[in-house]
């Protein structure tokens, strides 16, 4: 990354990718094997504009939402979603769709209220993901709920703890939803477009130029939202631990089955000890679980993990057997998807949510550690109002230790 503080009076025109369609439904990243979630949002290719006012580099909630919800409160700015392979190519094409309230660090200064701030920006923007919010389990391995509906075998009797704010939602419809409210209010997406350097100009005042997949875009103001990828970009390489996280998705089963093994009511679940699991049923009956974090190499780059070998194999292999041994009613459960996605972990748990080191023009947004289906639309529509001068950032604290 340049940090370069010398103004440049010329920009390369942008590479041309007239008329072309890119087709959002491949998978950018097959090594990180397929999710069920289908995103029928296809983005047409344009060029990279020679300047915008408003530049976000990743196309996953984050990014989406932040750029529909700019160009929603200000038609007048123009806003360039940048994206390195196609919308919703990170955790939020990969993710299981649980929506949870607050934070993985639990309930900040100022956050508010994130299910209720979801659910009012997919109204504005006319979003429909099939968010259903009957409530989420915590189920742990201690005392439960006299009539736990959940009694599994898994390292001790796992029960229903507790039953928190939450629900789920269709991660694809979701991000086709968020590109198509952001494309119709007039953002330009651009997949295929990795950022790979940003010449910062003054540290508060003048344009960014951004340089994207060979071309060039001077930016009033910057958004990153890249999640656990581009971490030298972000200045979060080793402030922050990138993962890859795992599922998989059993075959559809009736509804006798699901009311043996406590799933009959919709709830997502996630344990409050350890060894972790979560989990949620879909509209046919099939069941998402999770567990398992796989670290990528020295080089820190998540895109070199293949699920199909080493650590992430094992970690299937043992996911599948707890799977299999939870209820008798689960035994012989085919699984039909295994895949994994990025996170990012900060230390203490909390979102990523300030402005970049190098510029006070431009925020960092991301780290949810697991826990970002409803923040990241949430947070982005807030990053938004931040970038227009609306609203403050909030104070989770610096990202200045190196873990
Ligand atoms: C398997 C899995 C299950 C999960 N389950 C849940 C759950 O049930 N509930 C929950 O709350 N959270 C869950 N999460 C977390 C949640 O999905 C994420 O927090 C959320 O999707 C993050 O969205 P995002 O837009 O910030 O990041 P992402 O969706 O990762 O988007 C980042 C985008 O940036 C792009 N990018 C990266 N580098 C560049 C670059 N240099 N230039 C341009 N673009 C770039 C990437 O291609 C990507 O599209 C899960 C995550 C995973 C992986």
């Amino acid at each position: 990354m340049s940090t370069s503080k010398s103004p440049r009076s010329k920009l390369p025109s942008a590479k041309s990718h007239s008329g072309e369609l890119l087709n959002s439904h491949s998978n950018p990243h097959p090594h990180w094997g397929a999710p069920p979630w289908h995103i029928d949002f296809t983005v047409r290719t344009k060029p990279v504009p020679p300047s915008v006012d408003f530049a976000i580099v990743g196309g996953g909630f984050t990014g989406l939402a932040a750029a529909a919800w700019l160009r929603r409160l200000a038609p007048e700015k123009s806003v360039a979603v940048f994206e390195a392979d196609r919308i919703g190519a990170g955790a939020s094409g990969r993710t299981g769709g649980m929506a949870l309230a607050e934070s993985a660090a639990g309930d900040l200064p100022g956050l508010g209220n994130v299910l209720g701030g979801l659910e009012r920006i997919l109204a504005e923007l006319d979003i429909d993901c099939d968010l259903s919010l009957p409530g989420a389990l915590e189920i742990g391995r201690g005392k439960g709920l006299a009539h736990s509906p959940i009694q599994w075998n898994d390292s001790g009797t796992l029960r229903v703890m507790k039953k928190v704010p939450g629900g789920t939602l269709d991660p694809g419809k979701l991000v086709a939803g968020l590109a198509r409210a952001a494309d119709a209010c007039g953002a330009t997406i651009l997949e295929g477009r990795p950022v790979t350097q940003i010449e910062w100009q003054q540290r508060t005042v003048g344009h960014a130029v951004v340089h994207a997949g060979g071309s060039q875009c001077s930016a009033g103001k910057i958004l990153f939202a890249t999640n656990a990828l581009a971490l030298e970009l972000t200045a979060l390489a080793g402030r922050a631990e990138p993962k890859l996280t795992l599922a998989v998705l059993t075959e559809p089963m009736n509804e006798k089955r699901l009311e043996a093994i406590g799933l009959a009511g919709g709830n997502p679940f996630y344990t409050v000890d350890l060894p972790y699991l979560w989990g949620r049923c879909r509209r046919d009956g099939s069941v998402i679980f999770g567990a398992g974090l796989v670290d990528a190499d020295d080089s820190r780059d998540l895109r070199q993990i293949d699920i199909t070998t080493g650590g992430a194999k094992n970690l299937f292999e043992s996911i599948e057997r707890r799977i299999h041994n939870l209820h008798p009613k689960l035994r012989g459960i085919g699984i039909t998807h295994r895949w994994g996605g990025p996170i990012l972990f900060r230390e203490n748990w909390r979102p990523v949510f300030m402005p970049h080191p190098q510029s006070r023009n431009a925020i960092v947004l991301g780290a949810y550690a697991g826990h970002g289906v409803a923040l990241s639309a949430y947070l982005g529509a807030w990053a938004a109002e931040a970038l227009l001068g609306r609203r403050k950032l909030p104070s989770w604290g610096s990202i200045r230790k190196q873990m």
